[in-house]
């Protein structure tokens, strides 16, 4: 039996559908668009490719959004300056500084500048304030990819109530918001990182698996209960042929693209799961489309609370 596909792809096209007459209907009433500052420093390939689509997803919805780009040269105090006067600007209800910053602005950059994003701005959900009310149950920004994934379980109908979810990860930006996002929707959670014995035991025991670790085809067959819904939200790119034949077999479509491009896009859950369980979120075209959405959505929810409207 194979799983049920979650489709995020098609849940953040309907969402944006959703947002966009919200969208238009803030900027009828307010004179102007809901803005989102996307901060850049550097050159990173990937960072290109996640801010252009997030540029191009709040353009299409009607959402003004501005990239804001620094040379990888910048110094923190340039970035927290380019930062500040985001924080002062009336268009922009919506600040996203783009990680990771380039290591030569030192240790300890990249969080001094999340802390310097007005929290009312704070779309990421990243600043120790909106952590804080997040952890309260009461944070109106939430970091986006989690919040994502709680839109397609409760659309999708897996229930989380009174079951065990099972997170790998526990980043600031995925895996502590994810736990605690299902702890407030009172599932029972397992956190798993790294240091985690057993883990394969530990995921089997799982409803609701979200592996959020940034290692390809980690999260085998053998780590999911059958039936269980398994949230794959690794983006990692596989560049090397034995890799490739280890996930896909001989004659898989994704094989013959590995084959022409050199390069595949896979999660951290290996394809032979979908044999397993009950439903599974494909990669690419599951939780990604999801992060991006939830980022107008909180950009939206900003600009409404910025102007005293409720944020629903
Ligand atoms: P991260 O900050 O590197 O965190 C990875 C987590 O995985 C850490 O907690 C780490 O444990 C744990 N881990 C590493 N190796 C492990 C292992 N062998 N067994 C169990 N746990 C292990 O990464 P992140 O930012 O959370 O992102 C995770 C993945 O999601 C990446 O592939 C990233 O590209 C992807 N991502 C996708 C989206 C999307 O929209 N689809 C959004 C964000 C991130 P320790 O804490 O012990 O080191």
């Amino acid at each position: 039996m194979s799983a049920r596909v979650l489709d995020g792809q098609a849940l953040a096209r309907a969402m944006q559908e959703e947002i966009r007459p919200e969208v238009a209907a803030f900027a009828a009433q307010h004179g102007r668009p809901p803005g989102l500052g996307i901060v850049l420093v550097g050159n990173d390939t990937a960072s290109e490719v996640y801010v252009r689509h997030k540029l191009k997803a709040g353009g299409d919805i009607g959402f003004r959004t501005d990239l804001e780009r620094l040379p990888a040269s910048a110094t923190l105090a340039e970035t927290l300056a380019l930062v500040d006067r985001l924080n002062r600007s009336n268009v922009h209800d919506g600040i996203l500084v783009q990680s990771p910053l380039p290591k030569a602005m030192g240790p300890g950059a990249e969080q001094r500048v999340f802390d310097a994003i007005a929290p009312e701005k704070d779309v990421d959900g990243l600043t120790p304030v909106n952590v804080g009310l997040l952890v309260q149950k009461r944070a109106v920004l939430v970091a986006c990819t989690p919040s994502g994934i709680i839109e397609l379980l409760d659309r999708e109908k897996v229930a989380i109530a009174g079951r065990h979810a099972v997170v790998i990860g526990r980043s600031d930006i995925v895996g502590k918001p994810m736990a605690l996002l299902l702890l407030h929707r009172d599932a029972t959670v397992t956190v798993c990182h790294s240091r985690t014995p057993n883990l394969a035991e530990v995921c089997r025991s799982a409803d609701i698996l979200v592996a959020a670790v940034g290692k390809a085809g980690l999260v085998t067959r053998e780590y999911v209960k059958p039936g269980a819904a398994v949230i794959d939200v690794g983006m990692n790119t596989v560049t090397d042929a034995g890799v490739a034949a280890s996930l896909f077999p001989e004659g898989h479509s994704r094989l013959a693209l590995f084959r022409s491009k050199g390069s595949v896009l896979v999660g951290d859950v290996h394809p032979g799961v979908a044999e397993v369980a009950g439903a599974l979120t494909p990669v690419p075209g599951g939780v990604g489309p999801l992060t991006i959405t939830l980022l107008m959505r909180n950009t939206l929810r900003a600009a409404k609370a910025r102007v005293g409207q409720p944020v629903g």
